[in-house]
């Protein structure tokens, strides 16, 4: 699968370093790990502003769409449209359906069917994967 904004692993590396990402985004968002819950930084973090991807900086989410889901993870119930893409992921012996940036191909997380109303979804995504900005003044 190709994405607009291709890098190496090593420039990805240099990347994330250089934007002080947490130390776990590569293997996160280039490996498809997944951090442990109730460890990330923006696990309970309830800002007004948006959530981009922390490899490319697409804008993915807004505050707004934010929720507590209480499984350990950030979890929006709605996505900017055409931000995300979503693989079917049939690792660790489950069907689930994984999200990906749809610029650059980070892994984000995961999307699931038992979200919030209006949307019923649950996407559950990895701090690692996101970097928060806060509204213009
Ligand atoms: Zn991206």
């Amino acid at each position: 699968m190709t994405y607009p904004i291709q890098k190496t692993e090593a420039q990805w590396q240099a990347l994330l370093q250089d934007k002080g990402a947490e130390p776990g985004a590569f293997q996160v968002t280039r490996r498809a790990a997944t951090e442990r819950p109730f460890t990330g930084k923006y696990e309970g973090h309830w800002a007004d502003g948006s959530y981009h991807c922390i490899c490319c900086g697409a804008k993915l989410f807004d505050s707004g769409t934010k929720f507590d889901a209480g499984c350990g993870w950030p979890s929006f119930s709605q996505a900017m449209p055409g931000a995300i893409r979503e693989i079917e992921d049939r690792s660790h012996g489950m069907l689930r359906t994984e999200t990906v940036c749809a610029q650059c191909g980070a892994h984000l997380g995961h999307v699931f069917p038992d979200g919030p109303a209006p949307t019923g979804l649950r996407y559950c995504m990895n701090s690692a994967s996101l970097d928060f900005e806060s509204p213009a003044p």
